[in-house]
């Protein structure tokens, strides 16, 4: 038996062939690249590749769990919607939140979002992809009106110039990269420059690498404005009848980067260096700027989106194929989390609470009697305000945050303050699951049914084949059963996934009309039989068009008011720490080429231990023969936030005064090695995404 499915890792989101093959009455699974799929054509990366090692894991968790007891799910569903109806009359409904991932499906997350903004009355629905995308998010709603990306990974390919800014595609998107390197290698005049501040494995296909100030990307594109307007480049047809802005735009970047030598300076960059950029971006018009985390997870992340944007919007680099801002998402379902409304500040299909009319619609539509009116609060808010007792009971979905959000002490401390901990997992035993109070066992990658949108606006299809282990179920039903337990029935009676799916569709294009960018109605009425055989397609799908959307903005049209873009004035910005006598070095994050997330899925596969078996910090030989360290001895890091102990690495891929630290490692791999320990909760104001790339820290040899 088999099924195509897609690869749950990354925002790539690669066709997966996954077959299930009998050998002595043992299940033997193995996967295979889809060569179907137009994300990756047949290839997978080491990580995709290894799927099937992680499939059958000795740690699943397979029966619902209250107070570490073994329960029937419906004595477990029981104690949560009592819980969650006390607190509600007790203390209003923002007393209770979830806080979602972008691993989890669509079909899963409209339910969550729907049980929360309708029908319990808290907009209180948050998400790992806050860490992750939100200030893209917002960057392209100041530029557009709309959450839209504009492009599409062909564009990647024949594009004469890529500027991959924060981004170490090489191990976070590996199919995406080896498309991008085949494509360079084919034509070996397409210029690749990276803007990173470490010397990473991209850095191997670049022409040029600006190896930047942590946190200083902004200037460069705002300088880029500058000069475009300098050199004569500027689109003034489309500037003058398809954008607003633009003058201010101009006047802040001229103050703000007057020259060559100031934006070397502010960026650490030579201005021979800064000085190839420029004449490439002026001499090629076919130009795509692919960003991710490191433009995203800074305290002005939202900001440095716009100044990107800015100069594609100046130069009339949009809309074209090869041409761009175009930014990764580094889940494999960041996107369809979006699509539902998956963010607290977000109400659904892609409407916001202030979108005119979007409430009352999406009553009218749901039937729901309790609306929320306002945003809820945003991932670092949130956990705040569990602190605080503002918010009693948390529904933790497939996340870590024990690990992944900054300042884990606190995090600590906002669980212990709650009166109610539920969290649904595959895995039993994660740094979040031992805070739990009720466990919910879900059905993972293999075994569940529904959709996910990759990072190009590709709707594709997860298919289970293999059965749920234990009484493990999914996690819409256990929403649904949650839901019809606080007495929603009729809204909540869902047939399958399809079913959710089809009303989704339904909803994105409920009195729409071409006013909001998602919509794909035209699988409002979507069959069964048709949801199962859905081929991966790129939203927008409205009626009358399955064959979905391309490419954005071809028509120069925008979701503002008045359908022109915006420019928006920048004033670059460092992050908000600084380095110290006391905390001199400047710590970046990052990932491994071939680990994800908080490692519990990859975890299990043994062959994924063998590129980097343990975590460490990176060092340059500089800076360790200075504080007397040997590379592989153990070193402390501290900062204000806490400490951990890695194994030095001694590299000169990062700069003297910086380290760098994985992301992956927790307390169920490696004692006293969550980086995230060192991190401050600092957040960029207008996206809330926390600065994770950034923290100033202390060294000492152990
Ligand atoms: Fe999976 Fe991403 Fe690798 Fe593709 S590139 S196989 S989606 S991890």
């Amino acid at each position: 038996m088999s099924v195509k499915t897609t690869c749950p890792y990354c925002g790539v989101g690669c066709g997966v062939n996954l077959i299930d093959a009998q050998s002595e009455n043992e299940r033997v699974p193995s996967v295979s690249g889809d060569v179907d799929h137009p994300a990756n054509f047949g290839r997978l990366c080491v990580k995709g590749s290894s799927l099937a090692q992680t499939i059958q894991s000795d740690d699943r968790l397979l029966t619902p769990m209250v107070d570490g007891q073994p329960v029937a799910w419906q004595s477990a569903i029981d104690t949560v919607s009592a819980k969650i109806a006390q607190v509600v009359k007790d203390h209003g409904p923002d007393a209770f939140a979830f806080y979602l991932s972008g691993q989890i499906l669509t079909e899963d997350y409209y339910v969550a979002n729907k049980l929360a903004k309708g029908f319990i009355g808290t907009a209180n629905v948050d998400t790992n992809s806050r860490l992750c995308m939100a200030s893209a998010v917002v960057g392209y709603k100041r530029a557009f009106g709309s959450d839209t990306v504009p492009c599409n990974y062909e564009d990647l390919e024949c594009c004469d110039l890529l500027i991959m800014v924060g981004s170490n595609a090489a191990w976070t998107h590996p199919i995406l990269y080896q498309r991008i390197a085949a494509a360079k290698k084919q034509r070996p005049s397409m210029r690749v420059v990276v803007i990173d501040p470490r010397e990473t494995a991209t850095c191997d296909i670049a022409d040029l690498h600006l190896a930047i100030k942590p946190g200083s990307d902004a200037a460069i594109f705002s300088f880029l404005l500058s000069d475009s307007a300098q050199a004569g480049i500027l689109d003034h047809d489309f500037i003058a009848n398809h954008t607003n802005g633009f003058a201010s735009a101009l006047a802040q970047a001229n103050e703000s980067t007057p020259c060559v030598s100031f934006t070397a300076n502010f960026c650490g960059i030579s201005e021979q260096s800064l000085t190839s950029l420029l004449g490439w971006w002026r001499d090629t018009p076919k130009t795509v700027t692919f960003y991710s985390q490191g433009v995203n997870q800074s305290s002005s992340g939202v900001d440095k989106c716009n100044a990107i944007i800015n100069c594609h919007l100046a130069t009339g680099r949009i809309g074209k194929q090869g041409a761009g801002p175009f930014s990764i998402t580094g889940q494999p379902n960041a996107m369809g989390g979006r699509e539902v409304g998956g963010l607290a500040n977000q109400l659904a299909a892609h409407m916001d609470f202030a979108t005119p009319g979007a409430q009352d619609l999406v009553q009218r539509f749901w039937q729901a009697p309790n609306m929320a009116t306002e945003n809820g609060l945003k991932a670092v808010d949130l956990f705040q305000a569990m602190e605080k007792g503002k918010v009693k009971v948390v529904w933790i979905m497939s996340t870590n945050p024990m690990v992944s959000l900054p300042d884990t002490a606190q995090v600590r401390r906002a669980l212990e303050k709650c009166e109610l901990v539920i969290v649904s997992d595959c895995k039993a035993h994660t740094d979040t699951t031992a805070m739990a109070d009720v466990l919910f066992p879900a059905t993972g990658w293999s075994e569940k049914d529904g959709t996910v949108t990759n990072s190009e606006r590709r709707i594709s299809r997860q298919r289970g084949l293999l059965p749920a282990p234990g009484d493990a179920k999914h996690d819409w039903w256990a929403i649904c059963e949650v839901a019809k337990s606080l007495g929603f029935q009729a809204a909540f009676s869902y047939q399958g996934a399809h079913d959710i799916f089809a009303e989704h569709a339904a909803l994105s294009a409920f009195e729409n009309e071409g006013k909001r960018d998602f919509d794909i109605g035209h699988f409002s009425r979507i069959t069964k039989a048709e949801y199962d055989a859905l081929v991966p397609v790129q939203w927008p799908v409205p009626e009358g068009r399955p064959q979905g959307t391309k490419r954005m903005f071809e028509d120069k049209r925008f979701f503002t008011p008045d359908g022109r873009a915006r420019f928006v004035a920048i004033v670059p910005s460092l992050p908000k720490t600084q380095a110290s006598q006391e905390w001199p070095f400047t710590l970046n994050t990052g990932r491994v080429r071939d680990q994800w997330h908080t490692m519990t899925r990859t975890g299990d596969a043994a062959s994924l231990a063998k590129h980097t078996a343990q975590p460490y910090v990176e060092i340059h030989p500089k800076e360790a023969k200075r504080l007397g360290i040997q590379d592989k001895s153990l070193v402390r890091l501290t900062s204000p936030y806490g400490e951990v102990l890695l194994k030095a690495k001694l590299s000169r891929a990062v700069a003297p005064g910086n380290v760098f630290v994985p992301i992956h490692w927790t307390q169920q791999f490696a004692n006293a090695s969550v980086v995230s320990n060192l991190i401050p909760q600092v957040v960029d104001p207008l996206s809330g995404q926390p600065e994770l790339k950034h923290a100033q820290v202390q060294l000492e040899a152990v």
